[in-house]
């Protein structure tokens, strides 16, 4: 499943190739594949045609293209479980599932298709209003423009992201009496963490998954907003692990640079701090992997 960092490979990815280009049309070959577009904000591709893209934004694992010109308008892309954006050339046979297309001509690069490829239809398309951050800072990583599409006006922003408030994340944690696992992966108080990420952050922070937010100190949570913060930037730093064609095929740690990996995935290993073997139980429908020797819950 693509997070903040797979996202931010395909980020960089998209921007050289797509700031600046016009659409020149849109073959929508899969109509469930834009399911979060509203129709009623008017029909994808006529919204799309002949428009031209500014430089692509993210915030935490959301990804939006701005269009020019009034109103406010944004392609927002959700890569869900699978999702894939490629760049081809022109009359290139696309092997994978093809869902989305646009034809695109930019003033350097020239015409491009742009595949928006799915193999299970959890990710979408939409055209969606841009509308004013709450904080007044830029929407996200790629603009220097205070808005953010209304599908993303409810996401936190990332740890990565400048005009993180670290200081009313720690506040709103001391507000909760729920497991910081939970809190972590709650998208209102912080995005771009999953389940990978939060259990990496956490063992290196030598949280247990469990732990009360509201039981963690400060200087705590300090600790832990650093490991997030060193954990997500390691793996930008691998690529954002393997974004290739075997990427979809994925499942859970396998390509997630798995070699990096201390705790998730690695249960009955030895905890590379201590040698106690890491266990993994059950958490939110998913697996939480930690050292019960380094991360013991505190009551
Ligand atoms: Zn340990």
């Amino acid at each position: 499943m693509p997070e903040l960092p797979e996202v931010e490979v395909v980020r960089a990815g998209l921007a050289p190739a797509v700031t600046g280009a016009t659409i020149l049309g849109v073959e929508v070959f899969e109509h469930r594949s834009l399911r979060r577009h509203d129709p009623l904000a008017g029909d994808f591709e006529a919204l799309l045609d002949g428009r031209v893209m500014q430089g692509p934004v993210r915030r935490g694992k959301f990804l939006w293209i701005p269009l020019e010109g009034a109103p406010r308008r944004a392609i927002v892309a959700h890569l869900g479980m699978s999702g894939q954006i490629l760049l081809r050339e022109p009359g290139t046979a696309e092997a994978g599932l093809l869902r989305i297309r646009l034809h695109i001509a930019h003033p350097v690069q020239g015409e491009l298709w742009v595949h928006f490829v799915d193999q299970r239809i959890f990710g979408s398309m939409a055209v969606d209003a841009l509308v004013p951050a709450l904080d007044g800072a830029p929407g996200g990583l790629g603009t220097d423009e205070p808005l953010v599409p209304t599908q993303v006006s409810h996401i936190a922003r990332d740890p990565l992201d400048p005009a993180f408030d670290a200081g009313g994340f720690a506040a709103a944690l001391a507000r909760k009496n729920t497991d910081i696992k939970r809190a972590l992966l709650d998208q209102r108080l912080i995005s771009g963490i999953g389940n990978i990420y939060a259990d990496e952050a956490l063992w290196a922070a030598r949280i247990h998954y469990a732990q009360p937010a509201n039981s963690l100190s400060r200087a705590k949570v300090r600790t832990l907003l650093a490991e997030v913060r060193h954990v997500l930037e390691k793996a930008l730093a691998e690529g954002g692990t393997s974004f290739d064609a075997q990427y979809v095929n994925v499942n859970g740690a396998s390509g997630y640079f798995a070699h990096s990996l201390n705790a998730y995935g690695r249960q009955g290993e030895a905890c590379p701090r201590c040698g106690t073997p890491i266990v993994r139980e059950q958490f939110m429908n998913r697996g939480s992997h930690f050292c019960p020797h380094c991360q013991r819950l505190r009551r």
